[in-house]
């Protein structure tokens, strides 16, 4: 199948409200999925090793304006302890996520990657905001696998609003995404949808410049206020148009994964906390039936978990040490799906395959 969509034709999807037409949707973007990735979910173990944070974000509760909130940073030996419970839960992939944090040292931090990577099987992805080449670079020859970078929108006077520079370093998300790329790492992004003053527009722009960007990794998720901040104090300081501001609904986040796994087909799109925070009900497996094949138990040690409140009332917050690995599991059972074996990274194709279109399932 041809999955290209022109602009418009994301455009129209994005503003579409039918439930019939929509099935149509859900039922392309989870054949797609099924033909491109299989049947598999791949879980990443989520360890979230520090929530200081340089920046001061608009948007996210670890903005160092955040005087309210109590901070950590994982000592080594408690980030080795996580990886490896990731391990022995049958995980292929320990993520390590943290606010920007320079307290969190380049060489100390590739001591504990080298550490994961010749004690584990694991996949090492990190998402630690935006760190200078230098250490890029050494977490790579550390044996880092992957980086995650969202672009959070792609509307540039937009982003900048919510996302001030740190001093006169200009913030350049797509050129980092691309020097992670040649640094030799997979590389993944996304978005927030619905954050105040984001049109339709420039949600359809931003899965095109996914598909542009060849993303191994894409994740989307809701944006959702939180109080100490400026987008969550009720101050709507970034007015659009009324027709024109995404909602920061459910729907609009399956519609932008389904949309997503048509125009990137064998990326690994995850069901991510976001989603599942707003419909704990069953947002995981709705998103997984229009898209998404992957999700990232939370593995942070209990006592930090509800410090990492990048959001409020994150899903999966109060849950024991053991992070519900059975209940999940019958999550995935429970629409027809397994969980994925190995580090479930993306797999590259033949090189004789010309370009995203013409790629091949390669679960004949
Ligand atoms: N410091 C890292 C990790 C940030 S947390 C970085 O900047 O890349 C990971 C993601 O959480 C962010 O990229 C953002 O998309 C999401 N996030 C932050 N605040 C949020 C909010 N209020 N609602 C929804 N998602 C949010």
């Amino acid at each position: 199948m041809n999955a290209t969509l022109s602009p418009a034709e994301i455009l129209n999807w994005l503003r579409e409200t039918d439930p019939q037409r929509l099935e149509e949707l859900w039922r392309r973007a989870d054949e797609t999925r099924r033909n491109q990735v299989g049947n598999a979910v791949h879980l990443r173990g989520l360890v979230e090793i520090s929530n200081y944070c340089g920046r001061q974000c608009a948007y996210c509760g670890l903005r160092l304006g955040n005087r309210k909130l109590g901070r950590y940073r994982m000592r080594a030996e408690e980030i080795f302890a996580a990886a490896q419970q990731s391990a022995e839960l049958g995980y292929g992939t320990v993520v390590l996520q943290a606010g920007e944090d320079y307290g969190l040292t380049a060489g100390g931090l590739a001591e504990i990657i080298r550490q994961i990577k010749g004690e584990t099987p694991l996949a090492v992805t990190l998402s630690l905001g935006e760190r200078p080449d230098e250490n890029l670079k050494l977490w790579r020859a550390a044996g880092a696998d992957r980086y995650l970078l969202r672009l959070e929108t792609s509307d540039r006077n937009l982003f900048e609003e919510i996302h001030p520079p740190l001093g006169d370093r200009e913030c350049d998300r797509v050129g980092m995404l691309r020097r992670l790329r040649n640094f030799g790492y997979e590389v993944g992004s996304g978005i927030m949808v619905g954050i105040p003053g984001q049109t339709y527009a420039s949600v359809a722009n931003d899965i095109a410049l996914f598909r542009e960007l060849d993303l191994d990794m894409i994740g989307i998720g809701p944006f959702i206020p939180h109080p100490e901040t400026p987008l969550g104090n009720g101050l709507r300081f970034f007015p659009t148009v009324k027709h024109e501001q995404v909602p920061n609904t459910e729907l609009m986040v399956y519609k932008t994964v389904a949309l997503t796994r048509l125009m990137r087909p064998d990326a690994n799109i995850p069901a991510t906390t976001a989603l599942a925070t707003i419909n704990k009900k069953n947002g995981r497996e709705l998103g997984w039936q229009r898209g998404a094949n992957v999700f990232m138990p939370n593995l942070t040690p209990l006592k930090y978990r509800r410090l990492y409140e990048i959001y409020p009332n994150k899903a999966c917050i109060a849950e024991r040490g053991d992070p519900g690995h059975g209940c999940l599991s019958l999550r995935i059972q429970s629409i027809g799906r397994h969980i994925g074996k190995g580090q479930g990274g993306r797999r590259k194709r033949q090189p004789t395959t010309a370009g995203p279109d013409q790629k091949e399932s390669c679960h004949a």
